[in-house]
């Protein structure tokens, strides 16, 4: 997942990661042939760590004889996996939920759930808020859904909060339900370890627990037999990947990586969201040795200014984080680099913010997601700061590293005209349909001609870059797919 967020603003779209405000409704795209109460209507909000939860969920609900419909009329469960990080996620979620009471009226029946992070956070305060939800399920115990919905039908409400290594739910998932076949999400830990003080995560998802080297092979393999080409690793904090797996033994992020790189058939393999202080020379050569590793690194820095970053808890210094990316410079070629930023943190002074400028000038990231920072319930900013940026110097914040951000994205697709990329097609571009669409290994967003040639679909191809825009490349087939 891309960095958890912790504020709010404008995002320059670079990764697929990104949280959103909107809902994804997981649907059959029919109505299912099974009894109304076991009909589930399934909207998922945030990052793609609550996507790859959600697969899990409905997996466990699945094996009890559950059945997704897109119709919420349709559905006598209709379940919400919430976001906690931003606050206007969440406060869709809590409009959608309260609009559902006339049709509980209506059904009285009818099985309401509020789960994932707002559920971790906001716990049973949501039933006084919201009295038509029978289910608040954290992110420790969604395993347990059939038997909640269950108990929900009958005693009318359950809470389901636990969050501890025990109860944290293990990893294995029985459906790729991703947007594409030949592209999944395979999580490698769950939870947070670290303490940004902006962050709600360590909250809602408790501590890291990595997952075994052999379970992700296995679980990536079985990916690739189904047609899986491109395998992106999550994790809140990826690059701490290992920690307290086998005693004696130090096991990092780059033995999962050498392990996938052997597995026929899977072309390219990413990581996100990585942490600044676990990057390490290990990881950096295995990115550089591996020929599936793509050359893309996510990065959030968050501020330029270390003064800032102390205020976050970040743990790491603008030497050191300039100092990881001249290593991965000297050592990985073609490496791209994307970031997260906050702006207007508590008491961020107009240095403190010119230093963020500065920095994004220096690093000249191919991307950044930019943040206005507003404070949410359950962190420690919350309690130990006051969020005193006023709003409008945020907003203009946020411009200029939007405005900068675009300028600097303007020029490195610029150098990429005339280069001969290599795309996976993901399909017809939404803007034009006579244009197919994918990313390059650098995770840009490539366009080409294509419409007739939906076969191309899956295939990795070679496009010559012949225009460049901030959020695009534009180019021409060279040769055949793969
Ligand atoms: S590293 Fe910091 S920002 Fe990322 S999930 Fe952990 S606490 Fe949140």
């Amino acid at each position: 997942m891309p960095e958890p967020r912790a504020a709010t603003g404008t995002v320059v779209p670079i990764d697929k990661l990104s949280t959103s405000s909107d809902g994804e409704v997981l649907g059959s795209g029919g109505a299912p042939e099974v009894p109304w109460e076991k009909r589930v209507y399934f909207e998922v909000f945030g990052c793609q760590m609550n996507k790859l939860d959600s697969e899990l969920m409905v997996g466990a609900l699945e094996e009890e004889g559950y059945r997704l419909t897109d119709d919420v009329e349709d559905a006598g469960v209709i379940l919400y996996n919430t976001c906690a990080v931003r606050e206007q996620a969440e406060n869709r979620v809590f409009s959608k939920v309260g609009a559902l009471k006339p049709l509980k009226r209506k059904r009285p029946d009818l099985v309401i759930g509020v789960l994932g992070c707002s559920a971790q956070n906001h716990r049973e305060k949501i039933f006084a808020r919201l009295p038509q939800v029978g289910i608040v399920c954290g992110t420790g115990e969604f395993l347990r859904l059939p038997e909640l919905i269950e108990t929900a039908r009958k005693q009318g409400r359950v809470a389901a909060l636990k969050l501890d290594l025990e109860t944290t739910p293990r990893f294995t998932r029985t459906r790729n339900l991703g947007p594409n076949p030949f592209s999944a999400f395979v999580s490698v830990m769950r939870g947070c370890d670290q303490a940004c003080t902006f962050c709600v995560v360590p909250k809602t998802r408790g501590k890291e627990l990595s997952r075994p080297v052999i379970e992700i092979v296995d679980e990536a393999r079985s990916l690739v037999d189904g047609g899986v080409r491109e395998i992106t690793l999550l994790g809140q904090t990826v690059n701490s990947y290992g920690k307290r797996l086998a005693k004696g033994r130090s096991i990092g992020l780059q033995h999962v990586l050498h392990e996938l790189n052997k597995i026929r058939g899977l072309e390219r393999i990413r990581f996100i969201t990585s942490h600044p202080r676990f990057m390490n020379s290990e990881l950096v050569d295995a990115m550089a040795a591996l020929e599936k590793v793509c050359e893309y690194l996510h990065l959030p820095v968050q501020s330029g200014a270390d003064s800032v970053l102390k205020r976050m808890l970040r743990t790491y210094t603008i030497e050191q984080y300039r100092s990881v990316i001249s290593q991965c410079r000297e050592k990985i070629h073609g490496f791209a680099v994307a970031t997260d930023l906050i702006v207007g943190f508590c008491g961020e002074t107009e240095d403190e913010f010119q230093a963020t400028v500065r920095l994004m000038e220096e690093i000249k990231f191919q991307g950044s997601f930019v943040f206005r920072y507003s404070q949410r319930e359950g962190t420690r900013a919350a309690e130990d700061y006051r969020d005193d940026v006023p709003e409008e110097v945020k907003r203009e914040r946020n411009q200029i590293l939007l405005k900068l951000q675009q300028k600097i994205s303007g020029e490195i697709n610029t150098e990429r005209i005339g280069l001969t990329e290599e795309v996976l097609v993901e399909g017809p571009s939404k803007f034009d349909a006579a244009r197919l669409t994918g990313r390059n290994r650098a995770n840009q967003i490539v366009v080409f001609p294509g419409k007739v040639d939906e076969s191309l679909v899956g295939k990795l191809v070679p496009v010559l870059i012949q225009e460049a825009k901030p959020l695009v490349l534009v180019g021409e087939r060279v040769g055949p797919g793969r």
